[in-house]
């Protein structure tokens, strides 16, 4: 008979490199980690290797293997997106659908823009991102009554995602002059 009298003992959980993040899969999840997080390297090297998502669980079981993150490293432009990428342009898509809005939206634009942000948590990739987003959602419903709401409403999502990575706040009152009107000054005429 089994001694149940000691504890089964657990294997050690192999810790995360700083900024990776698993996926729902357990393993890590490209799209929804930055890229200068997501470069292994072998021990002692300075070269970045072509990486796979083999090479990044072996570094993940081993605990070692991976670089610093280095904040000047972007993505090169004809690379798949990373967490980064893909909300500067997702940002960029919902900021400007919004400000293009109409002032009094039938109720067929109202229905399809409620479409398109409830797809959000169930499609988003960044899986992580989609769920913190559809938990916001359920606290705070969007606002599809007319495109100074709307527009608010986005400002203020995109400000609780800056607040959980510790960037600084949108004056949610300059949205218009950020993705519709462009500056006083005239430089993005
Ligand atoms: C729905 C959603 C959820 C996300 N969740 C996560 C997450 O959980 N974890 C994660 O790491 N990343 C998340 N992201 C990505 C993250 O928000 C940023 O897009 C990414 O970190 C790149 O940031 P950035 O500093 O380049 O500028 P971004 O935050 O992408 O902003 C782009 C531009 O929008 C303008 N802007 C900034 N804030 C506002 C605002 N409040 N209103 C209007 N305009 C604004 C600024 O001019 C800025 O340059 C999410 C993206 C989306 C679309």
């Amino acid at each position: 008979m089994a001694d149940r009298s000691q504890p089964t003992p657990t294997p050690p959980k192999p810790s995360l490199p700083p900024g990776m993040v698993l996926g729902p899969d357990g393993k890590p999840c490209k799209i929804c980690t930055a890229f200068r997080n997501w470069r292994p390297t072998a021990p002692g090297s300075t070269t970045p290797r072509k990486k796979s998502t083999a090479e990044m669980m072996a570094a993940l079981a081993s605990g070692t293997g991976f670089r610093s993150p280095e904040p000047n490293t972007t993505l090169p432009a004809h690379c798949p997106p990373d967490v980064e990428a893909l909300g500067r342009a997702t940002w960029t898509f919902l900021h400007a659908t919004a400000a293009y809005y109409p002032t009094r939206p039938t109720t067929h634009q109202r229905a399809n823009m409620l479409n398109l942000i409830h797809a959000l948590p169930v499609l988003y990739p960044c899986t992580h991102c989609a769920k913190d987003f559809g938990d916001r959602m359920k606290e705070c419903p969007p606002d599809v009554s007319s495109r100074e709401r709307l527009s608010r409403w986005f400002c203020e999502r995109h400000n609780e995602v800056n607040e959980k990575l510790g960037k600084e706040l949108f004056d949610c009152a300059k949205v218009d002059e950020r993705w519709k009107d462009g500056p006083l000054d005239g430089s993005c005429d």
